[in-house]
């Protein structure tokens, strides 16, 4: 499942990055392009702009929710998706690119010393060249997911 986000969306963008799934985040207010590229990449566009989403003939989802846990929420129950552990942090919350492994030695100038002692399976954005390791991550993450009330969700 892909999704394409509106303007409004900005932390969602990144947070459904961080679960592993392909994000597209469009600035722009061109709703026909963001429409085309939606209905080419098949992509569900989920939008805080009522009459967009009323509009268009592809699926949408319009979210009225302000806060960022009630939006995750609502998005994950109205889509029924599965949040699977291997798959977070699979993905760039910037540029939206699949992650690729990479070794530990070549990330050693790039991370805090202590990080680079005691992480394991780092991995790189190709586009960006930004440096992800699960660790110091997860436990925001969990946080943040206790707080929406989605941890039985995935467990
Ligand atoms: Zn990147």
């Amino acid at each position: 499942m892909r999704f394409i986000l509106t303007k409004e969306l900005g932390r969602l963008s990144r947070w459904l990055r961080v679960l592993g799934f392909d994000t597209v985040y469009f600035k722009e207010e061109n709703y026909s392009k963001l429409l085309l590229l939606a209905l080419r990449e098949e992509r569900i566009i989920i939008t805080r702009n009522k009459t967009l989403a009323e509009r268009v003939t592809t699926k949408a989802v319009y979210l009225k929710e302000e806060n960022l846990p009630e939006q995750l929420k609502k998005v994950i129950k109205r889509l029924n998706l599965k949040i699977e552990e291997d798959k977070m942090f699979s993905r760039c919350v910037i540029c939206n690119k699949s992650l690729e492994k990479v070794g530990k030695e070549k990330v050693r100038e790039r991370v805090p010393e202590y990080i680079y002692k005691t992480q394991q399976g780092f991995r790189e954005c190709p586009q960006c060249k930004r440096v992800y390791w699960p660790g110091s991550h997860w436990q925001n993450i969990r946080e943040a997911l206790n707080k929406t009330g989605l941890n039985e969700v995935c467990s």
